[in-house]
């Protein structure tokens, strides 16, 4: 059953300190969980509503942007590091190699011309709390040559295939601030096929 804004709880950060606001633990009745074949009773059911602060830190700008539009990835620009120019996506607060912080990076446009389907799983069943169309399409994604990761995400137009071409979707409409925000499609796709609230 959808909350009401009472059993609802929100946050706000002021003077650097989190302040929440409403409920954050819903109590429910439990139910006793008979054996109906001896009719004793085996345990009960112990239902659990709560809401859990999620932190974002340094990875704030990759969520926020996301609903604008833009895939931000970061880069080390350590001139020390080995692999100085390594660019991270997923996006990465710190180098791996020299433990500095990266620079964060705009990488909307070389996602829309370099983004292909490296791998891919077909999923037809899911764990609990999945809003995902089915079959789930999760794609790994590679980029040029100067992002050095593989980023997960999944196609919701168009058949995976290894090697074809992808192209970011954001949502733009009502964004949730998660990674939930972006998706892709096959290249080619026009604007009328993306899922309601998604632009490119
Ligand atoms: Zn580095």
């Amino acid at each position: 059953m959808p909350k009401t804004e009472e059993e609802k709880g929100f946050v706000d950060v002021v003077n650097k300190r989190y302040k929440p606001k409403g409920t954050f633990h819903v109590i429910e009745a439990n139910q006793p969980i008979y054996n109906k074949d001896t009719g004793k009773l085996a345990g009960v059911t112990n239902p659990r509503d709560m809401t859990y602060i999620h932190s974002y830190g340094g990875e704030a700008i990759f969520f926020e942007s996301l609903g604008k539009g833009k895939l931000m990835a970061t880069r080390c620009d350590n001139e020390k590091c080995e692999t100085k120019g390594s660019v991270y996506e997923p996006f990465r607060i710190f180098c791996p190699d020299c433990l500095r912080k990266n620079t964060v990076i705009d990488i909307t446009e070389k996602a829309q011309k370099t983004a292909k389907i490296h791998s891919f799983i077909i999923t037809h069943r899911s764990g609990a709390f999945n809003t995902l169309p089915k079959p789930i399409k999760f794609i790994n994604i590679e980029f040029d040559e100067e992002v050095v990761t593989i980023l997960m995400s999944v196609l919701v137009v168009g058949e995976p295939e290894i090697g074809k071409k992808v192209v970011p979707i954001f949502r733009t409409k009502n964004p949730t601030y998660t990674i939930m925000d972006l998706m892709f499609v096959i290249e080619g796709t026009t604007i009328s096929e993306l899922p309601e609230g998604f632009t490119f």
